[in-house]
């Protein structure tokens, strides 16, 4: 198959969430899988052009935006040690900035002019290449624009949509008077296509027009379809329910392995897991905090967001504390969040590592020297902090909700069973209570030690969920005529018969 993959952030290129992550590792799955994958993404700041080698491949590609002509030029690279290449949009008025989407909390204005353009830019530079895409793949609202394009405005016909939800809390919200903008008129500002609430989101674009809708959980997928957690679409993707998939995020082993990975003090295996308490005390030292190795440290890496749980988690914070641990958080977000956190890192000094900001080699650092990981979430789609957790032999205690009841199952000591902490009432007591048996357990290093050994040895790997979004395009394939089984079988049948023919005329 060949597939045409749009995300707005890609590891190891640019990166503020778990997309990133996924985007950087679900294409390379899928081309080892045999299946050619091309991914689109804009050029920021961030992206580092000498260290990934980017050849600019087009100058000054004209494309609409409103109703002016603004120009892309157009950057090629590959994901690292991979066939996977990735086209860049250049421009510099739009993605030469500090942040992807912000700057200290606050979103940029011009967030729908961005997108928009980056997604007709896509459309404009697809057809000057040789690949002609039969999948085309977006991920949340940046993206989403590029399936409507396609179904609506540049009419790729064959071409199947796929759109993936990796947060429904972001839905590209927009003032009607920006609808201009994509390019689109009132046509679009209606209940059934953009229109949401008076305003327009750029999420209906891919929720209306993709031909299959899928989230990074089984559990999110049915989480969206209710009230609670639906955003306000949970009517739309009720009525699309038959085209909504769930398929789990897995990780990429080759970033996330303690044993290889460059970012930690000592590498570890499981067959020498004591290494890992050096890392421990690495954490502790950086931090400022005692360098207690029977001091339980309970790591955080987040976005400070409210889905994250931290209003539960500032009202529990004493309670943590005085059950004896230290808590190392690495995060950035919501300004709110960072004063909080800063205030509490006055209070609590020798018991709180706060760490503002987004530092990949500090977070393979918490992942490795702490003793268990923690998320409170409100919802979380997928989460991947546990699941790199797991890897690292660091303990998850997380709020079963979305992703995380699917991977993580409470921990029950007269059975051995379970892998993590879990707590359901969201509240801050339900959340101490959860923290205090992981401290119990952890206190009781026979109980403690085969349950870290436990959890290092899944695989989490990206290569079975590949497989899962292979057959996720053969049904968006369908939808648009496309039968891959019956045009493969009907190939062999006339390969059969034309040998027979041949065989025939010997
Ligand atoms: P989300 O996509 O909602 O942010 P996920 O758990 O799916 O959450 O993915 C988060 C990813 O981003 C993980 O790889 C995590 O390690 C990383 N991450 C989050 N915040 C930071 C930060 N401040 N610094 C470095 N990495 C971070």
């Amino acid at each position: 198959m060949k597939i045409l993959y749009a995300s707005s952030e890609i590891v190891p290129f640019a990166k503020t969430g778990g997309l990133a992550d996924v985007a950087g590792a679900l294409p390379v799955a899928l081309s080892e899988l045999g299946h050619e994958v091309v991914l689109v993404m804009p050029k920021y700041r961030a992206v580092d052009e000498k260290k990934f080698d980017l050849e600019k491949v087009f100058d000054g590609l004209p494309v609409r935006v409103a109703d002016r002509i603004e120009y892309a030029d157009v950057y090629r690279s590959k994901i690292p040690n991979s066939k996977v290449t990735v086209y860049f949009i250049s421009n510099r008025k739009y993605f030469d900035r500090d942040g992807l989407y912000q700057e200290r909390g606050v979103d940029y204005p011009d967030n729908c002019e961005r997108f928009s353009f980056f997604s007709r830019a896509v459309m404009e530079f697809i057809p000057k290449t040789s690949f002609v895409p039969q999948i085309v793949h977006c991920n949340d609202w940046q993206t989403a624009l590029i399936i409507s394009y396609a179904k609506k405005m540049y009419k790729w016909p064959k071409t199947a949509t796929v759109y993936s939800i990796h947060n429904m809390g972001y839905l590209g919200l927009f003032p009607k008077d920006q609808l201009f903008k994509t390019g689109f008129g009132w046509e679009m500002f209606t209940s059934d296509t953009l229109e949401f609430w008076g305003n327009f989101s750029l999420t209906k674009a891919g929720l209306v027009f993709a031909d299959v809708i899928n989230t990074v959980s089984e559990t999110y997928a049915q989480e969206i379809q209710t009230v609670e957690f639906g955003c306000g679409l949970d009517g739309l993707l009720k009525s699309r329910h038959a085209d909504v998939y769930g398929i789990l995020n897995g990780i990429d082993y080759n970033v996330w392995n303690p044993e290889t990975d460059p970012q930690i003090v000592k590498n570890y295996g499981i067959k020498s897991i004591p290494l890992k308490y050096e890392n421990k005390a690495a954490l502790q030292r950086i931090n400022g905090l005692p360098e207690k190795d029977n001091l339980p440290v309970i790591g955080m890496i987040t976005r400070l967001a409210d889905q994250k749980g931290f209003d539960i988690l500032a009202r529990a914070l004493e309670e943590i504390i005085q059950l004896k641990c230290q808590l190392v958080i690495l995060g950035t977000g919501d300004l709110k969040y960072h004063e909080l956190l800063l205030a509490a890192k006055k209070k609590y000094p020798r018991n709180l590592g706060i760490n503002l900001g987004f530092d990949s080699a500090m977070a393979q650092q918490i992942y490795a020297g702490s003793d268990m990981f923690l998320m409170p979430s409100r919802y979380e789609p997928c989460g991947l902090g546990q699941l790199i957790s797991y890897k690292y032999g660091t303990i998850p205690v997380v709020r079963k909700t979305g992703g995380l009841a699917d991977t993580v199952h409470d921990y029950d000591p007269k059975t051995g069973k379970g892998d993590g902490f879990v707590f359901t009432e969201y509240s801050s007591a339900a959340l101490v209570a959860a923290v205090k048996r992981a401290i119990d357990t952890y206190k009781n290093k026979k109980v403690w030690m085969p349950l870290v050994e436990k959890v290092m040895c899944y695989d989490y790997s990206w290569a079975s969920s590949a497989r899962k979004y292979v057959e996720l395009y053969k049904k968006a394939l369908k939808k648009v005529g496309v039968d891959l089984e019956t045009t493969s079988s009907a190939r062999k049948f006339a390969a059969d018969k034309m040998s027979k023919r041949d065989f025939l005329l010997l």
